[in-house]
């Protein structure tokens, strides 16, 4: 097992020996998506971020438990317990039950992170499908004294819990200036302070998604899910939790006052933060209207967007950036990537053409010792992308006749691009997954036409309806039958 992992956890601000609770076993929980729509290019970061700490974690060899949740219900606009639910607006936008909305962006999610070739994680909970847990969770923090119930809502009490506990031990900002700054907002003449969070909300009569309490009829906040999540899946003291940096300040800050608040115990050991994916600067968003959605990325179609972009050279694009460095989207970086991308993947197909000679001109040693060294230094893929292009230029010249590498030196190249390459950045050729695509389709294609010759109507229609399914449809013509991407 690799037990040279040094990753930095914002909880401490600086770099710490990776020393889980239980090695080989390994907790990790990220937050994950809120599904009252479609997410953007941004949030695709963050989980490709967590895909590639999650592989380089068990390429390590431990044994990891990765909980990723789905944010379902509870999600008010403005994040401060006033303010529409998000998916009820969003419902009755699309003239949809609330759960149809759930599913129809839960899928989509799911979609996206397959073309970016993402492994899902072990679990994947639902806030609505542990609603008894919050409440569970909820009534231990009342009975501990740091809750109370106001009107129906259930307020955590900030200034209480301070008395025991540091609300701002993640962010390490000044507790007193934090009073002073937030705002007077709706729902305060509830709270007795102007930091309490709401960890369960009364109803309204128009509420929609609404269930049954001891305190009555109403929904959890969004902070509480993660809590009662995490400790259902991992245990209260677990050992990685992870989310975008802008999670940090109040979504993680109230799950650590709420896990502390119920069990006494700091919830994670290591809490990691993913940076911004920016457009000029400015956070990727779907308020500040400049989130793309992947498929516009992909396609094109999106003003901002020059051309279209293979979901394998944006998550190279991303996979060049560190994941705690801001990473500015733009054209320009787009086709660098590209063409990184390509000449990676070109030196990859020459791989196994190569001859191995009795002796070698390079040694490969060295490129793995680094590939290693940069992702035990807190996941640093951008250096090991440049080793990557080393090998590639070794595998180049070998090709080219300038150069002879052995049969030994051979493998443990071929080893290093299949475990940096496929295993740990997750990266595939695009090319090759296409030309395959084609000749399974060319072949299918073709026992539906024997089918029909043979009048066996039953069978044609099963393979045309189970492609249509797959989003492949079929066109019949005089000429032949070809297909498209529906
Ligand atoms: P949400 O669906 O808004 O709850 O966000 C899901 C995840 O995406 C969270 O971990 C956010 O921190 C993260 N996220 C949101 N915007 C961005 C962005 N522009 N760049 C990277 N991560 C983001
Ligand atoms: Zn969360």
């Amino acid at each position: 097992m690799n037990t040279g992992l040094q990753l930095y956890n914002t909880l401490t601000r600086k770099k710490e020996l990776f020393e889980p609770l239980n090695a080989p076993h390994v907790g990790m929980y990220v937050c994950g998506p809120t599904v009252y729509s479609d997410v953007h290019l941004g949030n695709c970061r963050t989980f490709i971020s967590f895909d590639l700490i999650f592989r380089y974690l068990k390429y390590s060899g431990y044994k990891v438990r990765y909980v990723r949740n789905i944010t379902d219900a509870g999600h008010l606009e403005g994040d401060r317990d006033e303010g529409d639910d998000k998916f009820a607006k969003r419902a009755k936008l699309e003239q949809l039950e609330p759960m149809e909305i759930v599913q129809k962006y839960t899928l989509g999610f799911h979609d996206v992170l397959r073309m970016f070739n993402t492994l899902p994680p072990s679990i994947e909970p639902t806030a609505t499908g542990h609603i008894i847990e919050q409440i569970e969770m909820i009534k231990e923090i009342m009975n501990n004294g740091y809750a109370y119930e106001s009107n129906g809502t259930i307020y955590f009490d900030v200034e209480k819990y301070s008395e025991t506990y540091n609300y701002t031990i993640l962010t390490n900002r000044n507790l007193e200036d934090m009073l002073a700054n937030t705002r007077e907002l709706g729902g305060q003449n509830e709270k007795r302070g102007r930091l309490d969070f709401a960890l369960w909300i009364k109803a309204k009569p128009e509420t929609l998604m609404r269930w049954a309490s001891p305190w009555g009829e109403g929904f959890p906040g969004w902070h509480i899910e993660c809590s009662a999540m995490s400790a259902k899946y991992l245990g209260a003291e677990f050992d990685i939790h992870g989310g975008g940096m802008d999670l940090a300040a109040t979504h993680h800050t109230n799950e650590i006052a709420q896990s502390e608040a119920c069990s006494h115990k700091q919830p994670a050991k290591y809490w990691m933060h993913t940076n911004m994916l920016t457009v000029n600067g400015t956070r990727m968003s779907k308020s500040a209207g400049n989130g793309f959605l992947p498929e516009q990325l992909f396609s094109g179609d999106h003003a901002l967007l020059e051309k279209g972009f293979s979901p394998m050279t944006v998550k190279f694009f991303m996979l060049q950036a560190h994941y705690r460095s801001t990473l500015d989207f733009s054209n320009e970086a787009l086709d660098a990537s590209e063409k990184g991308f390509k000449r990676l993947m070109n030196a990859l197909s020459l791989l196994d053409k190569l001859t191995p000679a009795e002796s070698s001109d390079f040694e490969i040693d060295p490129i793995i010792d680094n590939c290693v060294k940069a992702m035990n230094d807190d996941f640093n893929s951008p250096v090991v992308i440049a080793e990557l292009f080393e090998a590639s230029r070794i595998i180049n010249t070998v090709y080219d006749g300038k150069g002879k590498i052995s049969a030994a030196e051979l493998d443990k190249l071929k080893q290093l691009m299949q475990d940096f390459v496929y295993d740990i950045f997750g990266l595939k050729d695009e090319e090759t997954s296409n030309i395959a695509l084609n000749s399974v389709l060319d072949m299918v294609i073709d026992l539906r036409q024997t089918a029909k010759e043979n009048k066996d109507y039953a069978t044609s229609d099963k393979i045309r309806l189970g492609l249509q399914s797959m989003g492949i449809q079929l066109k019949d013509s005089k000429e032949g039958t070809t297909w498209n991407k529906a």
